[in-house]
């Protein structure tokens, strides 16, 4: 596995940390537990990192040293080709691979070119698309859209991550040939499982009798966390609480956050947000039992981890119609779709679940089951029989 741009093993939820990280991991670990061996390579960002971390048997991360520690991500393709020159050493000594698995599209970068040196399959994870962002409103550089075309021309495999984005891919880049996968991420059932609400909020000292809405993620324009503000103000119930748990995350990040308090000071409900720093993993899942509603109101989402943990915690999810929520929220059955993220139906849709506890219930129980089909030994199954295909298969021929 390459990581190059974000380590697996660093806390979720600010920074360049999310979604992706939490795939890597939970992915390296279930591929081990179905036999394989997996090494993800990742960028040095500390001297206090050790080259090699077991994180299990089968299952390692190595720190390859890249350019200096505090590299900026803008910066990072500056670093291309020393970070590949030191994988293809490792590839060449003490780790041989059957297969390269590139995520996101700096990685991609590096396995477009170890694949013709070394003479390896290459499967691809973009977990964001720039045609994408820009649809969202969030346009990229003109050299990602490049490498991401380069990439798409070399890759073996290209993993998307449900039929949504698949469909996004399709007519936004064209069609890949025989070559998408749809490998859906999963869920950790034995963190995230429906629980205690009560309990929950003894957990995280947040008051039993008022409504709370959680907000998770990184805090940037594209997750949109003042929709979430003012959906909380547009609900104009002066008991209800948001949570929102996440820190800054990328160029707009700190910005944000300046402009989410601005916001939560504008509305006048500074009484009603609590701000919480990211939390570990399975910490969330208290977080999710604690709320009568989780709120996804991103500008676009590949898939959208943080509603699928949610609803495998048996929380009703609102969230926006865009990507991965698509498919993962089911209207009326699991939770709500607002079409064009406006505040005001966000706001309809929460009170629906706050007013209704019998019906929220509902919803949350069907989520649960839903979720259950999510799993990563799933997603590592189908990820291992791809790798077996493409060891036999004849190679893309890049361009
Ligand atoms: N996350 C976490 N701690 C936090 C905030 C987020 O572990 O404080 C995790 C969350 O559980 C989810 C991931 O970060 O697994 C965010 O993934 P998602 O797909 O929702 O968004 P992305 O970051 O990929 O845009």
């Amino acid at each position: 596995m390459l990581s190059l741009h974000t380590s697996p093993l660093i806390q979720p939820g600010a920074g360049d940390s999310g979604g992706m990280n939490v795939y890597v991991r939970e992915l390296g670990s279930a591929l081990a537990q179905a036999g394989l061996d997996c090494t993800t390579f990742t960028r040095r960002t500390s001297a206090a990192q050790p080259e090699v971390v077991q994180v299990e048997p089968g299952h390692r991360v190595v720190h390859v040293t890249a350019g200096s520690y505090d590299l900026p991500k803008e910066r990072l393709d500056e670093v291309l080709t020393e970070f590949g020159d030191r994988v293809a050493e490792h590839l060449r000594g003490d780790h041989p691979a059957d297969v390269l698995h590139a995520n996101y599209f700096l990685s991609g970068l590096v396995a477009h070119r170890l694949k013709h040196e070394l003479d390896l399959p290459f499967v691809s994870t973009f977990h964001t698309l720039a045609k994408v962002k820009a649809e969202g409103g969030d346009p990229e550089s003109e050299w990602r859209h490049r490498a991401e075309q380069e990439i798409i021309g070399c890759a073996d495999a290209i993993c998307v991550s449900c039929t949504e984005e698949e469909n996004l891919f399709r007519r936004l880049y064209g069609d890949p040939k025989g070559r998408m996968e749809v490998v859906a991420p999963g869920v950790e059932h034995a963190f995230f499982a429906p629980g205690d609400r009560r309990g929950a909020r003894v957990a995280l000292d947040l008051p039993l009798d008022v409504p709370v809405v959680l907000f998770v993620g990184r805090i940037q324009p594209l997750k949109s966390p003042d929709v979430a503000v003012r959906a909380l103000a547009e609900l104009r119930h002066p008991d209800a609480l948001l949570l929102v748990v996440g820190g800054a995350s990328g160029g707009d990040g700190d910005a944000e956050v300046a402009h989410l308090h601005a916001l939560v000071a504008e509305l006048g409900v500074q009484g009603q947000v609590r701000f919480v720093p990211p939390q570990p993993h399975h910490i969330l899942s208290s977080y999710y039992r604690a709320a009568d509603a989780v709120i996804v109101p991103s500008r676009s989402e590949s898939f959208g981890l943080v509603a699928l943990e949610a609803a495998a915690c048996g929380v009703p999810v609102v969230a926006a119609g865009v990507g991965g929520l698509l498919t993962l929220v089911d209207h009326g059955e699991t939770g709500y779709l607002v079409p064009d993220r406006d505040p005001a139906v966000f706001a309809h849709y929460l009170r629906e679940i706050i007013d209704n506890p019998t019906h929220a219930k509902a919803l949350g129980e069907r989520g649960a089951a839903r979720a259950a089909r999510y799993t990563w030994a799933f997603a590592a199954a189908r990820l291992r029989r791809l790798y077996a295909d493409l060891g036999v298969r004849e190679r893309v021929l890049c361009g």
